[in-house]
């Protein structure tokens, strides 16, 4: 039986104060609760040590990004080893919105795969999904299986199960859109079926699948009740306490 794991996205959201703040709010809200699922936030650099001082300890800390290098001289980047320090055990690692202003490639993504897991404990979060234009060409497997046969590339076995991946269509990304629940439904199954070709229906079965896209507190269980969805991963629903503590629920 898979876990469902849901994650928030805060990007390029919230201070060091308004990050403090919020896990306040959330651990005074939440004060003796368990969730039955795996839940965090993937915040900002700065906002991670935040996250470690504050948090509770089943509430995971994930980061948005991370580089395919141990250490060198790569401005603006971060290191696997400098994430573990803060207590990071998930990184979001191909978001749409880093594939399309920061130039990831699906080649750059399986760079950051291979690199997370011989250099760390930490989990990847693979995000894939499929442009408007796209998803009206009916592409959408196709560019899924593109993007998720080339981020897998020369990765381990006995890795592949402890991956999640994100379905995330790029036209329901901050847009208020969603994808129907069995639309949604349709890739997160397509995509075992593609890990299930490229290793064994047994691993694929391990791997959790997500939904992203303007998912929120009125949609996520009609996600979350599809067989292939093991959870979601959620941007701006994310950003508020009340919000946040009524997706978990
Ligand atoms: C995201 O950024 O991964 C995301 C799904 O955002 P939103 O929930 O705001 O659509």
């Amino acid at each position: 039986m898979r876990k469902k794991i849901i994650i928030g996205n805060w990007k390029m959201y919230k201070t060091m104060k308004e990050a403090e703040e919020f896990l306040t709010e959330f651990n005074e809200q939440t004060t003796g609760w368990s969730f039955d699922c795996d839940y965090g936030v993937a915040a900002s650099f700065t906002n991670l040590h935040v996250l470690k001082a504050k948090k509770a300890s089943d509430f995971i800390i994930a980061a948005q990004n991370c580089h395919d290098q141990a250490q060198g001289a790569f401005t603006g980047e971060v290191a696997t080893n400098m994430l573990e320090e803060l207590d990071v055990s998930y990184v979001i690692i191909g978001h749409s919105e880093r594939r399309e202003y920061f130039n990831e490639t699906n080649e750059s993504i399986n760079r950051k795969l291979n690199w997370i897991f011989s250099s760390s404990k930490l989990l990847p979060i693979l995000c894939c999904g499929e442009t408007l234009a796209q998803y009206e060409k009916q592409e959408t497997k196709k560019v899924i299986e593109e993007q998720i046969k080339a981020a897998l590339k020369d990765l381990k076995q006995e890795d592949i199960s402890k991956l999640v991946i994100a379905y995330e269509p790029i036209w329901a990304i901050g847009t208020g859109k969603t994808a129907t629940d069995v639309e949604a439904q349709s890739v997160c199954s397509e995509i075992r079926n593609i890990v299930a070709n490229l290793y064994s229906k047994d691993i694929a079965d391990q791997v959790r699948i997500q939904y992203g896209g303007s998912v929120k507190p009125e949609n996520i269980k009609t996600f979350l009740a599809q067989p292939d969805i093991d959870g979601a991963l959620v941007g701006s629903a994310s950003l508020k306490v009340a919000d946040f503590i009524n997706l978990l629920n």
